[in-house]
């Protein structure tokens, strides 16, 4: 077990509440400064490289490992990045990394249907764990994820770049904090042009991303909507749209409408496709109005409130998030639960009833 779990580790099975009860703080005994959380990342596509980039000029982390299924990506990475040749690891021999001190956290940017096996197999190995979204194919095996984490003593964060992006730090303001009085409204909705995908991409293979646009987009839609009205929704009403490219979206959605209700009685619409352009949020107040466009992607993003625009530095996203989640583990802190498991756990929920309820035609509870 390496140092930093090990310190996670002592903390969750009992010295937290010692701590505490002695008034004093585990932080304040664990400066970080000068020291870099210690990353391996498990699967070397597209999204990897963005992460990679940001992690390079990050102050706080280092790309310390990879784990890929891909022998000729191992010397291009090892390269550009520095990797010591006994931090690469493959898919098979991925659990010897218990074995190495080197290694505090693994990244996981795998497809959707490798998140729980990969988080568990990096759990067992004693190494904390950030998750790409979706966390995983629905929400029970979050529940597993977090179970299994939790036992080994390790932290596990979910790979969440909005809750540091301040644009939409912003709407979670101005909506939490009912600048405009209470939020009625939430329009969310994310889409992009996939019909030159290649058909083989894992994108569109049920067993392999667990869906199409929902579980790729929309999960940042349903994340909007609960950061801005600061609710968990309680119902779910959704649709799939007529599918056009009949050769692409055979086992995956190509286009799905949902709605959501909040105790508050406020509403959340929201449409996550792969045959249009949309990046948007937008939020309808008693008072007035606030609304980002573009809003999810990597940016720059574009604010405007019914009083006029607002703006912000744009900001690196993945480095932002590695960063942040980097001071916390390296100060041997808990991390909060907006970007924690449980977080991705209860967008899961969601995503999930709004499956069902497009399968079923039929309004779908969300319960605890
Ligand atoms: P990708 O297809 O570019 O990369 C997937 C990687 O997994 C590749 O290196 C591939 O070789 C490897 N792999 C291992 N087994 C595989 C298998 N059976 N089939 C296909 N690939 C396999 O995908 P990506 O866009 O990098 O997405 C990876 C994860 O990151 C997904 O969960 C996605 O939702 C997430 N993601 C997050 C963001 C974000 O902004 N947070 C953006 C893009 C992707």
């Amino acid at each position: 077990m390496t140092n930093l779990s090990r310190r996670s580790f002592i903390g969750k099975m009992g010295l937290v509440a010692g701590a505490s009860a002695m008034g004093t703080s585990l932080t304040a005994f664990k400066p970080f400064e000068g020291k870099r959380l210690n990353i391996a990342l498990v699967g070397l596509g597209r999204y990897a490289g963005y992460l990679a980039e940001g992690i390079a000029v990050s102050e706080y982390c280092k790309v310390a490992g990879i784990v890929t299924g891909t022998p000729s990506k191992e010397s291009i990475w090892a390269k550009k990045y520095g990797i010591d040749k006994k931090n690469i690891y493959n898919y098979e021999n991925f659990d010897k990394i218990a074995e190495n001190p080197d290694i505090d956290l693994v990244y996981v940017v795998l497809p959707n249907s490798m998140h729980k096996e990969f988080t568990i197999r990096a759990a067992r190995a004693k190494k904390h764990v950030i998750v790409e979204k979706p966390m995983a194919l629905n929400a029970i095996d979050c529940l597993e994820m977090i179970r299994e984490c939790q036992k080994a003593g390790v932290q596990l964060a979910v790979g969440y770049r909005l809750h540091y992006e301040p644009y939409n730090m912003e709407l979670k303001r101005l909506g939490q904090e009912k600048v405009f009085g209470q939020v009625r409204l939430v329009q969310a909705s994310l889409g992009y042009g996939m019909y030159d995908i290649d058909p083989s991409d894992w994108h569109l293979n049920k067993e392999l991303s667990g869906g199409g646009p929902l579980m790729n987009l929309g999960v940042y839609c349903t994340q909007a909507s609960r950061y801005i009205l600061g609710e968990e929704p309680i119902s779910a009403s959704a649709e799939f749209a007529p599918v056009i490219r009949k050769d692409l979206f055979y086992e995956v959605e190509e286009s799905i409408s949902w709605q959501l209700h909040f105790p508050s009685g406020a509403v959340a619409t929201s449409t996550s496709s792969y045959n249009c352009s949309i990046d948007r949020v937008y939020a309808a107040a008693e008072n007035g109005t606030f609304e980002l466009s573009p809003a999810i992607s990597y940016g720059p993003f574009k604010g405007r409130t019914s009083k006029g625009e607002f703006s912000f530095p744009t900001i690196n996203q993945q480095q932002t998030q590695c960063d942040e989640i980097a001071k916390i583990i390296l100060a041997g802190k808990e991390l909060p639960n907006h970007i924690a498991g449980i977080e991705g756990y209860k967008d899961m929920r969601v995503l999930d009833a709004i499956y069902q309820s497009a399968q079923t035609g039929r309004k779908v509870k969300i319960g605890e």
